[in-house]
C-alpha cells in the first residue's frame, strides 16, 4: 500500500465514522486500559530488582478521565474493554471503575488482567461490578520457581484467587503463562492439567522485549509454533476450537472442560487481524503493543477537549498506525523502560 501515511490530516471520511479503522481496512473495537503502573511484583521479564520509575500521581489518568473516556470509546465502535496495569487491584476504584464501564451503552464485555494476588480479596466487588473476564498472569506451579520469577511470594494466594474467580463463575477465567524454554517449559503439561480440572482457558503466550535487560534475548524465547508442534506430540488427541475473537490457535483435549491457546505475542503474525487499541496510564494512545509512537489523549483532556477532540485523537492515532509489530518496532526506539509502563 505505496499511499500509507504515519502523519498528517485524516481523510474526512476517516473523521466522520463511527468506528475507528486504519489505512489497512482494519477496525478495532478492543480498547486495553491501564489503570496504574504500579505492581505489587518485579517479574524477571517485565521489570528490574528496583521497580521502574513510577510516574507521579498526578500524571496518570483519574478514574473520572478513564469513566470518560470508556464513555466516549463506546461511541466510536469500541465494545470491549480491558483493564490492566501495573496490577490493576491495586487502583482503590478499580470495581467502580469497572461497574462504570459495564453501565456504559455500546461496551459489551469488560475484561481485567491481573497477576492475582489481591483476587482472593478483591474477586467478590469485580464479580457484582459486572466485570465478564478475568486473566490470572501465572507463569510457574512452582512455588521456589514462582520467587524467581516473580522476586516475590504469594503463588498459594494466586491459585487461591483462581479458585475464588471459578467459584463466584466469572464467564472467563484464563491463566496468561508466559512460556520460555529452560525456565518453565517443563511445566507445559502441568497447566495442561489444569483444563483437565477446571473449565479455564490456559494461554502459552511467547516472551516480548519490553524489559529494559532484554531476558528474551537469552535463548528463553519459546516460539508458537515450536510450543503447538510440543502440545500435539505430548497430547495427539488435542483438537482445534473456537476461542475469542483475539485468540486463533486455540484447542481442547477430549472431556476436559478447560482450553489451550497459543498467543504469538512476538511472531506477530496475526497482525492483520488486530483489532487492539491501547491506552497507557499516564494518558497516551499506542495504536499497536510495539509503536513507539504516541497520542496524548490526557493533554487534550486536561486542556479542556470536548468528546469529538477526544474521538478525533483515538482516530488519527488509529488511521495512522502501521501494517504490523514488525514494521511499528523498526520505526523507532522504545522509550518505556518496562511492559508496567505500557499495560500489556
Ligand atoms: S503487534 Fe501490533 S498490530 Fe500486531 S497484533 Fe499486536 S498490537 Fe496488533
Amino acid at each position: 500500500m505505496d499511499t500509507f501515511t504515519e502523519t498528517g490530516p485524516l481523510p474526512t471520511a476517516a473523521l466522520k465514522d463511527g468506528f475507528l479503522s486504519d489505512q489497512f481496512g482494519r477496525v478495532f473495537n478492543y480498547l486495553r486500559i491501564a489503570v496504574n503502573e504500579q505492581c505489587n511484583l518485579r517479574c524477571v521479564y517485565c521489570m528490574p530488582p528496583g521497580g521502574v520509575d513510577f510516574q507521579p500521581k498526578k500524571e496518570l489518568l483519574t478514574t473520572r478521565e478513564i469513566n470518560r473516556i470508556v464513555r466516549v470509546a463506546s461511541t466510536i465502535g469500541i465494545t470491549k474493554i480491558r483493564f490492566t496495569g501495573g496490577e490493576p487491584l491495586l487502583h482503590p476504584q478499580i470495581a467502580s471503575i469497572v461497574r462504570a464501564a459495564v453501565g456504559t451503552p455500546g461496551i459489551e464485555e469488560v475484561h481485567l488482567t491481573t497477576n492475582g494476588l489481591l483476587l482472593p480479596e478483591k474477586a467478590e466487588a469485580l464479580k457484582l461490578a459486572g466485570l465478564h473476564g478475568i486473566n490470572i498472569s501465572l507463569d510457574t506451579l512452582d512455588d521456589s520457581r514462582f520467587r524467581t520469577i516473580t522476586r516475590k511470594t504469594g503463588l498459594l494466594r494466586v491459585l487461591e484467587g483462581m479458585e475464588s474467580a471459578l467459584e463466584l463463575g466469572f464467564p472467563s477465567v484464563k491463566i496468561n503463562m508466559v512460556a520460555m524454554r529452560g525456565f518453565n517449559d517443563d511445566e507445559i503439561t502441568n497447566f495442561v492439567e489444569l483444563t483437565k480440572q477446571h473449565p479455564v482457558t490456559v494461554r502459552f503466550i511467547e516472551l516480548m522485549p519490553f524489559d529494559s535487560h532484554q531476558i528474551w534475548k537469552t535463548g528463553k524465547f519459546y516460539q508458537a509454533e515450536h510450543l503447538i508442534a510440543d502440545l500435539t506430540t505430548l497430547y495427539p488427541e488435542l483438537t482445534p476450537v473456537d476461542g475469542s475473537s483475539t485468540e486463533h490457535h486455540v484447542f481442547r483435549l477430549p472431556g476436559y472442560p478447560g482450553k489451550i491457546a497459543v498467543i504469538p505475542a512476538y511472531s506477530r503474525n496475526l497482525c492483520s487481524g488486530c483489532t487492539r487499541v491501547r491506552l497507557t496510564a499516564d494518558g497516551y494512545i499506542r495504536n499497536c503493543l510495539y509503536s513507539h509512537r504516541e497520542y496524548n489523549l490526557r493533554q487534550v483532556l486536561r486542556n479542556g477537549g470536548d468528546d469529538r477532540e477526544i474521538a478525533n485523537l483515538f482516530k488519527t492515532a488509529m488511521w495512522h498506525k502501521l501494517e504490523d509489530g514488525w514494521e511499528a518496532q523498526r520505526r523507532g526506539e522504545e522509550h518505556r523502560e518496562s511492559m508496567t509502563q505500557i499495560g500489556g
